[in-house]
């Protein structure tokens, strides 16, 4: 007696959205999206934290996210061993 509504459309976009998120968890180990950039008025802001970023941040500002996702987010792009 189960009363799940399948809704065709909606299971068409998952399963694009799943398509989509399989290629990257070949990559990626975490389910989590990946942050990116929000802006809200003058500033911008990390989506996965908040943290924000000014506007002049130096010496830019996807130079300065670059740097924010490495040391706390940790994409783990690179097959770098930084585990001890
Ligand atoms: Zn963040």
């Amino acid at each position: 007696m189960t009363q799940k509504k399948i809704n065709p459309k909606r299971q068409a976009e998952k399963d694009l959205k799943d398509a989509a998120r399989m290629k990257q968890m070949s990559e990626a180990v975490e389910r989590r999206p990946l942050p990116h950039l929000i802006s809200a008025g003058d500033l911008k802001h990390c989506s996965v934290c908040g943290y924000p970023f000014k506007p002049d941040v130096q010496p830019s500002m996807s130079a300065a996210f670059a740097d924010h996702m490495r040391k706390t987010h940790n994409p783990g792009q690179t097959s770098e061993d930084a585990n001890p």
